[in-house]
Formats: C-alpha cells, structure tokens, sequence
C-alpha cells in the first residue's frame, strides 16, 4: 500500500558510486527512493540494498540524456509511490579530454548527459512539483539537487569538456533557483572533489597504468591536493545532499555547496 506521508526522492545514476550512496543515505532519512539508471542491474542492486534495509525503492532505466525516458521515469516512480519530494540530477560521465583530443562526438556525448540530464531532471520533476501549491510564500514543495564538481568551480587540467559541463550545471541551478522560487521550489548543486567511485578508479587507474603503480597509488595521488588529506568517500557526498534533500536546508536556493575535503576555497 502507498503511504501517502513518505517522501519520494528521485536518484538518477543510482546504480553505483556516488548515486547509490546518495539513494541508500535517503532511504535511511525516511524516503522512499526511485533508483533510476541507465544500468539496470544495477539500479536494481541499489532498490535492492534498501529493501534489505526495510527501505522502499523502484528501478527504473533510462537514458537521462532522452529527454522523454527522464519524464517517464520520473512519472513511474510518481505512479508507486504517490508524490515526489526530491530530484537528485546525480548521473554523469567524467572523460579526460586534453585540449587536442576533443571530437564533436564526445562535446555532443558529454553535454547531453551531463546537462542535458539536469534539464529533463528538472521538467520531469517540475510536472509534479507544480501539481502541489505552496500554501504561502516560503514554503518549499520540492527540491531539485544537482551534480556539479570541484571542477566546476575551477579549471582542472584536461577537463575542458567535463568542467564545462559542470559550470553549466552551478548556471542552471542559479536560474533554476531564481524561476522556481516562486512555485516553492528550491535548487542547489553539489561539488564533490575526489570520490572513490568507479568513475573516479577509472581515471586513477589510468595514470597509474602509466607510472606502473597500483590503483590505490593512483588515487592516492589526489589526497596530496586535498587539504584534509584524504580522498572522498561516496558517503561523504551523500552526506551534503541529506542535508540539502531535508528541511534544514529549506532557506537554501541557487547554491553550489563545495564537499570536496578542502580543494577549493571560495
Ligand atoms: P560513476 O560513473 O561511478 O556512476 C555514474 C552512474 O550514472 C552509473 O551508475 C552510470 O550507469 C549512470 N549513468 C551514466 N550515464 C547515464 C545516462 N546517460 N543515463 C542514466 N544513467 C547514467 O560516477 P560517480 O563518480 O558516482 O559520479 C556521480 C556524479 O558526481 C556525476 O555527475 C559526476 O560528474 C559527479 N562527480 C563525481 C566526482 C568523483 O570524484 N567521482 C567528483 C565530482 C563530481
């Protein structure tokens, strides 16, 4: 039976990494969760850690980069669960692309997922979000959190694609935040720094590869650059999103909080 006092949050890119701790912490806070990703074994992996954990979640796959896939998702997990409370614009793709290797197929490829995905994220939601009126000014209905990075508050060295995309995200979570206030909506991004997630153990591998070390090697590379000396653990991320999903952060709109272990100061 639905609950109709449950909170919904949707999670795209749920399937691991950062997005599966972002879907198993919410679980925890209360909300049922929409595990969207493109990897369907993998969303269902996520749905099935909270389950396991007395949560409730849905899978759904999708393509976040198809616009229409994103509004049928979002609409699926509306039909099981009753509302929608929060979206989480979570999935993405990090490519190292030096300045000379950049082709049109990977512009094209990088930006609809990445900031196509927030826009379809955002409408997707929206459609629900606009069913449920604020009762006075003020008052929140929803939330949108969106993916950015350290690398969209400063150039990183051969991420000229992906950090574009990323500044791109904090720009449309300011404008989301400006057009959305008054339908009691709230927009913020997240800026992770170096989290060990698959994403990120590809591209240490790499470097790592190339200087015949270990991966730990390659990753510990990173923590040398960031101030607290460690690199990040999914769940430090999932951490700063709870609290922008929850109502401590209902005075928060058009904000990129910076959960990068001290890499950037602003
Ligand atoms: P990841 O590659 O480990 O996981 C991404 C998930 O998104 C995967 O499950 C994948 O299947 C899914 N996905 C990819 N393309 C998709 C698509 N078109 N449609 C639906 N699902 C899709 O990545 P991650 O490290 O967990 O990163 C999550 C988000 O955080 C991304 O937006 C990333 O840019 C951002 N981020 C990551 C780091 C980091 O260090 N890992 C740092 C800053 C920002």
């Amino acid at each position: 039976m639905v609950d109709a006092n449950k909170k919904v949050a949707v999670v795209t890119g749920a399937g691991q990494g950062i997005g599966r701790a972002i879907a198993l912490r919410l679980a925890k806070d209360g909300f049922a969760i929409g595990s969207l990703d493109f990897n369907t074994v993998t969303a269902k992996e996520t749905v099935a850690l909270i389950e396991a954990a007395g949560g409730k979640a849905l899978a759904v796959s999708v393509d976040v980069s198809k616009r229409e896939e994103v509004i049928s998702a979002v609409d699926q997990v509306v039909a099981k669960f009753g509302r929608l409370d929060v979206m989480i614009n979570n999935a993405g793709l990090g490519p190292t692309t030096p300045l000379e290797d950049i082709t049109p197929e990977i512009y094209h490829k990088v930006f609809d997922v990445n900031v196509g995905g927030v826009y379809w994220g955002i409408q997707a939601a929206l459609k629900h979000f606009k069913a449920r009126k604020p009762a006075k000014t003020g008052d929140i209905v929803g939330k949108i959190i969106n993916a950015s990075s350290q690398a969209g508050q400063v150039g990183n060295p051969d991420l000229a694609v992906y950090g574009a995309t990323k500044f791109a995200v904090r720009g449309i979570t300011q404008t989301a935040a400006r057009d959305l206030a008054k339908l009691g909506v709230t927009v913020n991004a997240y800026c992770p720094g170096i989290v060990r997630t698959p994403m990120m153990e590809n591209i240490a591998k790499k470097v790592a590869d190339e200087n015949k070390q270990s991966l730990e090697w390659g990753l510990q590379q990173w923590a040398k650059t960031v101030t607290l000396g460690r690199i990040s653990e999914p769940e430090d991320v999932a951490a700063c999103v709870s609290y922008l999903a929850g109502p401590d952060s209902d005075y928060m709109t058009g904000q990129a909080l910076i959960i990068d272990g001290g890499m950037v100061f602003n």
